[in-house]
């Protein structure tokens, strides 16, 4: 069977990458599971960019097996797209959602919805076993709420509302959260291309 190794160590990743892959016969292994302990450092200046770098980091070092990265955040369009690539250390330090949150909050206090749009994005590359790359990208919208709600999710969430559903994400149960995620739209995308190229091989 062929390999498909994820450029994450993240449980909650690599579950729902399983989850959604499931139909498809490959095996799916975490860096751990691989063995491998570098860290590619994300200099890109894009999404596309910083997934195409772990990816190709990660295959460069491995034989035989298929390599997946992402790179995910949060574009406000009003803001020309930021926090972009630099969503998990907006205000300073790396993974301080609250801190983040809060800045995000303070600096579109006073704006109206249509200054308040934005949209999850994450951007997916898979590169093949022979270096070839292809990349997806999935997107949701939204927009910024006046001040956090929900308790669930993580990063953005509790900011991040839903004008079809009358929640924001933090709001939301992961399932339905999971189904309709960036994450889940680009993983959908992928999952299309590794049906192509499993089914040939
Ligand atoms: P990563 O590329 O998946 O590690 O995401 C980078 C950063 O984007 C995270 O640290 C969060 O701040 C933000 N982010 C990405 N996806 C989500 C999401 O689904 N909910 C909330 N924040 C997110």
């Amino acid at each position: 069977m062929r390999k498909l190794i994820v450029a994450s160590n993240n449980a909650d990743k690599i579950k729902e990458i399983k989850e959604i892959l499931k139909s498809i016969p490959v095996e799916i292994l975490s860096l751990k599971e691989a063995g491998i302990g570098i860290d590619i450092e994300e200099t890109g200046s894009t999404f596309r960019e910083n997934a195409y770098l772990k990816a190709k980091g990660i295959s460069e070092i491995v034989e035989g097996a298929m390599v997946l990265a992402d790179d995910s955040g949060l574009a406000v369009e009003s803001l020309g797209g930021a926090p972009g690539i630099y969503s998990a250390r907006f205000a300073g330090e790396h993974g301080n959602s609250k801190k983040n949150n809060d800045k995000l909050l303070r600096t579109l206090e006073g704006k109206n919805a249509g200054e308040r749009r934005a949209s999850f994005i994450c951007a997916m590359v898979l590169v093949l076993e022979d270096g070839r790359a292809l990349d997806v990208e999935g997107r949701i919208d939204g927009i910024i709420a006046e001040k956090e709600k929900g308790a669930n999710g993580f990063g953005y969430d509790p900011v991040f509302f839903l004008e079809e559903y009358g929640m924001t994400f933090a709001e939301m149960d992961s399932e339905t959260k999971n189904k309709i995620s960036h994450r889940a739209k680009a993983l959908e995308k992928i999952k299309v291309e590794m049906q192509k190229l499993v089914g040939v091989v």
